[in-house]
This record gives C-alpha cells, structure tokens and sequence, in this order.
C-alpha cells in the first residue's frame, strides 16, 4: 500500500473520528453548552463542503457551533467588482474570460455577467488563466479580460499567467485584479462583537503562504488558530486543538495540516506573486473596504492591467438590503435564518452569491438540508 493510501484509510478512520469527538466534546463541556456554545469559524470553502459532504457538521456536540467564514472566493466578491465586470463584459471591444461560478454571481439589481452574456456580451467560460491566453491569442481584434478572483491560493497562477503574456508579447490580455488576502479579513472579523473563539485556518492558502502571516491571531488577539487539512479527522484534530488553546489560555498557530503546509510557505508561488502584484486595499462583500486586503497588478505590469488599460473604475452601486450574505460571511447569521433561504433564494434562482458556488455556505445547507 503506498503512503498516500496509508494516510487516506487513516484520515477516514471512522473509529479515530469518534474519539475525537468525544475529546472534543469532553475539552469543552465545562464551558460551553448548547445555549453559550463554543464558536469556530472556517475560511475555507474546502472546509466548508467537507464539513457537510462528511456528515462531520451534523456530528459535532451540541456545545460547538460551526461558522462559515468569508472563505469563498466567489462569495466575497462585491457588488460592485461585479458591476464592473459586467460594465466591460458590454463593451463592444472586449471578451470577458471568467471561471463558471462567477457567471451567476449577482451584482446590482440582480445584473449578473450570464444577464450580460445574455444581452450579446462576448464570456467565455474557462478553467484556468492560461486559457484565457489562448483565446486572447486566437482573439486578436478584443481586449481580453481574464477575471482574477480568489485568494493568494490562485494568486500566484494568475501571476505567472501575466508573465507568460509578457514574454508573449500578447498585448490584448489584461486581468481585472479582484484577488484577496486572507490575513486582513480576519483581523477584522478578530472584533467582540463577531463571538469567534477559534479560527479554522485554510489548508490550501497556507500551502502558499505558510503560517507565519497568522501568528497576529494569538499574539495580538489571543485567538487560537489552527490549519487543518479536508478530511474529517483532519478537521477534527483542528478543532480538537482549537478547544486546548482556549481551555489552557494558550492560543497559537497550531499546523494539523504539516504533511502541506510549514512556516514559510512556498517560496517560489510567492515570489511569482510579489513579483507582479503588490498589496492594496480591496472591497469585501458584508465586510466593506479593508486595508491591505487585495493585490493590484504593479506599475511595471500596467498594460495587463484591465483598470489601467480600459479605463475603468469600480463603480459605486446601491446596496442590495434584500441580501444578507454579509451576516452569513461574519458568522453573525446562519444561512437559514435569511428570511429568503429557500423560498425566494435557491440554488436554481440565487438571490445571493453564497448560494451561487458550491463552496458557497447557503448553498451548503441547502444541498445537505439543514
Ligand atoms: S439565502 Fe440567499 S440572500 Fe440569504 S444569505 Fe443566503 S445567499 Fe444571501
């Protein structure tokens, strides 16, 4: 049997699950009950569809609470970083290169960029960056538009997709940069009045970033933090290690996932990163402007740059008060106790964009019935 295997029939060890879980249970039965339970949040649409496809989420003890956080790449996308791609997808010159689950996001008024597909505008659907220079090749009468979503897992790709274009000389690609950091997100939601006592940190973004961007968690914050892989007894192991932080008062960085993931990260990703992206302030949705929390394309890569080449800004839109994804985004709300879950808002007919994605967290509960 190869070592992969090994760990695979280890991490699905239904019987290691459940001591577990009566560990966790038992770590946090002296604080936290049913009514004041023990809440964590993940940032991490991985962990949010394993949780659910698991069965893990309807096994946790009463006393824990599970919270999606804002770890949904489409998810976070703001109405108005919509509103923007939609307004150059109806330009006559341009032809928007998009990953699927963007299509149905919905921006202002309900626009999304499958409305403007539908009113004529040039989408095609692809399944990476280097896609997109291909039809920026075979497209050589448009402006190609590649739409950078996602966080510094799916950065560096898009990075080095501008330096291949580069020494291309392909003069028609451009990205339109909505990339986000995942550390100053959760500063933010680091508040009081969130309630968060533990941060399942995302496996993947740490792959790149290693730990070290999360070590403010407990020495500012003293809010204990663990990065866990995607298999149940991975995020159990997390959790467990979440609960003897809070419980010993001695919050950390703790790396469940180290078979992935070490301190510094990968240096390489993060170099093709820096390299042709430099930190900038970035719209959330349901957490507004943040500091430091996206990446803009550097003076130096301006003519791939969809703002700079098309002249464009994001455009200032009329808040949508139907939709409550931003409560669901900072843990303050359940995705089922939005008055439209379910009724008006469906994963056929989504109002909002956590209902859009499978990563998506209302469109989680719906598709698992809880
Ligand atoms: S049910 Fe729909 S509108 Fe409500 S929070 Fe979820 S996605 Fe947003």
């Amino acid at each position: 049997m190869s070592i992969h295997r090994d760990i695979s029939a280890l991490l699905n060890n239904p019987a290691l699950c459940s001591a577990l879980l009566r560990r966790l249970e038992a770590s946090l039965k002296r604080e936290f009950s049913a009514t004041n339970p023990f809440r964590f949040m993940e940032v991490c649409g991985t962990h949010t569809v394993s949780l659910f496809r698991s069965g893990l989420a309807s096994l946790l003890p009463p006393n824990i609470m599970h919270l999606s956080g804002p770890g949904c790449p489409v998810c976070v996308t703001h109405d108005r970083e919509i509103a923007c791609a939609i307004e150059l997808a109806l330009r006559p010159d341009t032809l928007i290169a998009t990953f699927g689950d963007l299509m149905r996001v919905p921006g202002p008024d309900g626009r999304s960029l499958k409305w403007a597909k539908a009113q004529g505008a040039r989408i095609e659907i692809v399944y990476s960056p280097q896609d997109a220079l291909a039809l920026a090749r075979a497209a050589s009468d448009r402006t190609v538009v590649f739409l950078g979503v996602g966080f510094e897992t799916t950065a560096p790709t898009v990075a080095a997709t501008i330096l291949a274009a580069q020494k291309a000389n392909l003069s028609n690609f451009t990205v339109l940069c909505l990339h986000k950091r995942v550390p100053p997100a959760l500063e933010v939601l680091c508040s009081s009045e969130n309630r968060i006592h533990g941060f399942l940190l995302p496996g993947h973004v740490c792959a790149v970033t290693g730990t070290a961007p999360y070590r403010f968690l407990p020495e500012k914050y003293r809010m204990p933090s663990a990065v866990a892989g995607f298999e149940p007894a991975d995020i159990l192991e997390g959790l467990v290690s979440l609960a003897s932080q809070h419980a010993d008062k001695a919050p950390d960085v703790y790396n469940q996932y180290s078979r992935v993931v070490s301190t510094a990260g990968n240096p390489r990703a993060m170099d093709v990163l820096y390299t042709v992206f430099e930190e900038t302030d970035a719209v959330w949705r349901g957490l507004e402007t943040i500091p430091s929390s996206g990446f803009a394309i550097r003076p130096e890569f301006a003519e791939f740059d969809s703002i700079k080449r098309l002249d464009i800004r994001l455009p200032e839109v009329k808040k949508n008060v139907q939709c409550r994804c931003g409560e669901v985004l900072k843990g303050r709300m359940k995705p089922t106790e939005c008055p439209l879950f379910g009724k008006r808002c469906t994963p056929s007919n989504p109002v909002g964009p956590c209902m859009v994605s499978t990563e998506g967290s209302c469109a989680a509960y719906h598709a698992y019935k809880l």
